[in-house]
C-alpha cells in the first residue's frame, strides 16, 4: 500500500488514441498534470507501447512511481511490423473492443491493495469515447481531448447536419472532381468562406455504412456526455469556434499550444519519457546548426500520410528545381505499399543543398533558427508547432480535418500563413510555392503574420494572464478536482 500522501493525490488516467498525432499531445497533457500534483497512468495500445520502447530504449517508458505506464490491446491483429496502423480499422476496433480492457485496468487500480491512488478523474482522446462509459461507472469526471484544430472539429460537429441536408454520403464519385466540393458551407456558426472541400474528409464518401462517416458522428454526439472537452489551440487563434462551441458542448478550455505549456515546467524526472514510435535521426540538428539563418525548407508529412511513388517524384523534383536547401523527412512508409525511392539524379543534383532523413525531432527542427518554411501535411500538430515558431507553411493536406487547417492557415482573412498545393501534385507547383515561400513577397507576409501568431501563442501560455495558462488551472480546479 502507498503512503497517506500518495494515497489522497489525485489520479488522471490518460487515454490517448493510439496514433502518433494523438499520443504526442496527450502525454504533454500528462506531464502538466503531474506537474500540477496528479498521480498519473498513461494508457498506451500494447502495439504502441512495444513500438516506442524499440525506437528510444527502455528509458522513454520508465515512468516514476507517480507517473506510470499501463497498456491495452487496440483490438486489431497482432504484428510486428513497425509501420502506421490503417486508422479506419483503428477507429472500429477500439470502439468495439477497448471497453472491456480498460474496465479491468480501472479495477486493478482501484483496487484497495494497489499501491497506487483511486482515480479520480479520466482524460480520454475525444474518438477514444467509450471511456465515458466508465467514468459514468465509477462516478468520476471525464474530460475528453479532441487533438484537432478547433476549426476542425467545429466541422465535425455538423456531419449530422451534412447528412441530414444531404451533402454526404456523395451521390457518385463524378461528385469528387465535378465540381461539387467547391460548394459554399455557409451555414456553420463560427466558420466563414468555408467550401465543402474544406470540411474533413470523411464526408467525401459514396457509402452511407463508411466507417469513418459514422465513427464521427457516433463520437461528436457521444463526446456530449464528458464533463468539459480540451483543446489544444488557443483562444486568439480560435475565438470564433470557442464561441461557437458554447452552444454545442459541455465547457471548452483551450489550452495550447501544450508544447510551449510543457516547455515551461521545471526540469522534472520527466523529461525523458517520449512518443516517438519511430527513432529520430539526429544528424539533421547537426546539418541545420551548419546553415545560415532562415535558409532552409522544413518538408514533413507526418506520420499517417501516404503519397504514390510518382507524387513523391514530383516532389523531389520540385523541390530539387526550386534550388532551395532543404531537410525532407521521409516515413519509411511514405509510399502506399513500396518502399518510398528517390530518382539517383534527384540525389545528385541537390546532395550538396539537402538532407533526407526519416524521422525526425519536429518541434526541434521547427525551432531552429535555419528553417523558414514548412512543406507539410497540415496535421494540427505540426500545423500549430509551425505557428508557434513563426514559421510560413505550404500545405498539402492528405485527409481528415487536414484540408480544414489548410483553409485556414491559407485564408488572408483567417490565419494568413500558408499557400496550398492542389492534391494532384505536380513539380512545377512545388518549385513555384517553395521559392515563393522562401524569395516572394507573399512568403515574406506570410513570415511576418506567422510571427505575430508565434508572439500570441507564447502569450496565452505565459501566467498568469495568458488565457490557455489560465484555463489550464480553471479546468483543474473547475472539473478534474471537483466531484461529480
Ligand atoms: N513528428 C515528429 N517527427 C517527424 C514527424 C512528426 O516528431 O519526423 C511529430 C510532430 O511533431 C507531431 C506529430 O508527430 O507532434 C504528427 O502529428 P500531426 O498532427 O502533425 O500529423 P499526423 O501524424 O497525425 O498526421
Amino acid at each position: 500500500m502507498g503512503s497517506v500522501a500518495v494515497m489522497g493525490k489525485p489520479h488522471a488516467v490518460c487515454v490517448p488514441f493510439p496514433a502518433q498525432g494523438h499520443v504526442n499531445p496527450m502525454l504533454k497533457v500528462a506531464k502538466i498534470l503531474h506537474h500540477k500534483g496528479f498521480h498519473i497512468t498513461f494508457v498506451n495500445s500494447e502495439f504502441n507501447h512495444k513500438r516506442i520502447l524499440k525506437s528510444r530504449g527502455p528509458d522513454s517508458l520508465n515512468g516514476l512511481p507517480s507517473f506510470r505506464f499501463e497498456t491495452i490491446p487496440d483490438g486489431l491483429p497482432p504484428t510486428d511490423v513497425d509501420a502506421t496502423q490503417d486508422i479506419a480499422s483503428l477507429c472500429e476496433s477500439t470502439s468495439r473492443t477497448c471497453l472491456a480492457p480498460f474496465r479491468k485496468l480501472l479495477h486493478k487500480l482501484n483496487d484497495p491493495f494497489s499501491d497506487v491512488p483511486p482515480v479520480t478523474c479520466i482524460v480520454s482522446d475525444g474518438v477514444m469515447g467509450f471511456t465515458v462509459e466508465a467514468a459514468e461507472e465509477l462516478g468520476i469526471p471525464e474530460v475528453h481531448f479532441w487533438t484537432t484544430s478547433a476549426c476542425g472539429f467545429l466541422a465535425y460537429l455538423h456531419y449530422g447536419q451534412l447528412v441530414e441536408k444531404g451533402y454526404s454520403p456523395l451521390r457518385d464519385e463524378s461528385y469528387l472532381i465535378n465540381g461539387y466540393l467547391d460548394t459554399a458551407i455557409d451555414w456553420i456558426a463560427g466558420m466563414k468562406n468555408i467550401r465543402l472541400r474544406d470540411i474533413p474528409s470523411f464526408i467525401r464518401t459514396t457509402n452511407p455504412n463508411d466507417i469513418m462517416l459514422n465513427f464521427v458522428l457516433y463520437e461528436t454526439v457521444r463526446t456530449k456526455r464528458a464533463n468539459a472537452i480540451i483543446m489544444n489551440t488557443f483562444d486568439e487563434l480560435e475565438h470564433e469556434a470557442l464561441n461557437a462551441f458554447s452552444s454545442l458542448l459541455p465547457p471548452v478550455y483551450f489550452i495550447g499550444p501544450l508544447h510551449l505549456q510543457v516547455a515551461q515546467l521545471p526540469k522534472d524526472d520527466l523529461k525523458h519519457i517520449e512518443s516517438n514510435l519511430w527513432k529520430e535521426e539526429t544528424k539533421c540538428i547537426q546539418w541545420l546548426d551548419s546553415k545560415e539563418p532562415n535558409s532552409v525548407v522544413y518538408v514533413n508529412f507526418g506520420s499517417i500520410t501516404l503519397m504514390t511513388a510518382d507524387q513523391l517524384v514530383e516532389f523531389a523534383w520540385g523541390l530539387a528545381n526550386s534550388k532551395q536547401t532543404f531537410l525532407w523527412v521521409i516515413r519509411p512508409d511514405l509510399v502506399s505499399g513500396e518502399t518510398a525511392v528517390l530518382p539517383p539524379e534527384f540525389a545528385t543534383e541537390t546532395k550538396e543543398r539537402s538532407f533526407v532523413a526519416s524521422w525526425c525531432a519536429q518541434e526541434q527542427v521547427l525551432r531552429h533558427p535555419s528553417i523558414a518554411g514548412f512543406l507539410t501535411h497540415s496535421g494540427w500538430n505540426s500545423t500549430l508547432e509551425s505557428i508557434s515558431a513563426g514559421v510560413p507553411m505550404v500545405c498539402w493536406p492528405f485527409f481528415a480535418e487536414q484540408q480544414t487547417n489548410c483553409r485556414y492557415a491559407c485564408s488572408e482573412s483567417e490565419w494568413g500563413i500558408g499557400m496550398e498545393i492542389d492534391n494532384n501534385v505536380k513539380r512545377y507547383e512545388v518549385e513555384l510555392l517553395v521559392r515563393e515561400l522562401m524569395e516572394g513577397e507573399k512568403g515574406k507576409n506570410m513570415r511576418k503574420k506567422a510571427l505575430e501568431w508565434k508572439t500570441k501563442a507564447e502569450e496565452s501560455t505565459t501566467g498568469p494572464e495568458g488565457s490557455s495558462y489560465m484555463n489550464l488551472n480553471k479546468l483543474i480546479n473547475q472539473v478534474l478536482l471537483s466531484p461529480k
